[in-house]
């Protein structure tokens, strides 16, 4: 199986691609591509793009600044966004268990969000629902949770349950390190 961070790097890689040959011309600033010349050329999609831009920007700075408190040594973001991975994994794999755990956590949430930003709502199928632990988990866009279609599985209000990227994310994070347990024992 390919690795979290290996498939994280791929997607981020993949987006801003993307961005760089959809160029913008949108006022925010771009604080990580900065230093690569700006794009002039004016797009019809830019204002899809500019959402783009702020997911890196956004998956860049979580990264950055979780391995910075993780480990304050670590030195300057590397010039290709999607090496930012490889960059904290290797800033980060001294670092106590729990910290490497929500490491894991973050970088499997952002592959989720990369694979539904370009689209591929599928990525949630092979992830169990935290609650009947069976799979079936259905992407709904416009609330932008992954809902259980097991239709005994169900809240006690009578709903389905709904789950965040960030709590699936946990709760498959949390089985794997349970099974690393299971086989060291
Ligand atoms: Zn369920």
């Amino acid at each position: 199986m390919r690795r979290d961070d290996e498939a994280a790097a791929e997607s981020l890689a993949e987006l801003s691609k993307f961005f760089r040959s959809h160029p913008v011309t949108g006022p925010a600033g771009h604080s990580y591509i900065a230093s690569e010349a700006r794009p002039t050329r004016v797009h019809a999609g830019a204002p899809a793009n500019l959402t783009v831009v702020d997911h890196i920007d956004a998956t860049v700075a979580e990264l950055a600044d979780y391995t910075r408190q993780a480990n304050p040594e670590a030195g300057t973001l590397p010039p290709r966004v999607e090496a930012v991975y490889e960059w904290c994994a290797e800033n980060t794999k001294n670092a106590p268990q729990d910290v490497q755990q929500r490491r894991d956590t973050i970088v499997y949430r952002q592959h989720l969000e990369h694979a539904i930003a370009m689209g591929d709502t599928k990525v949630v199928r092979p992830i169990r629902c935290p609650a009947c632990r069976t799979l079936g988990l259905f992407w709904k866009r416009e609330i932008s949770r992954a809902i259980c279609t097991n239709a005994r599985c169900l809240t006690k209000d009578g709903l389905s349950h709904r789950w965040t990227l960030a709590r699936l994310a946990h709760a498959q994070i949390e089985d794997r390190q349970k099974s690393v347990r299971v086989r060291a024992t």
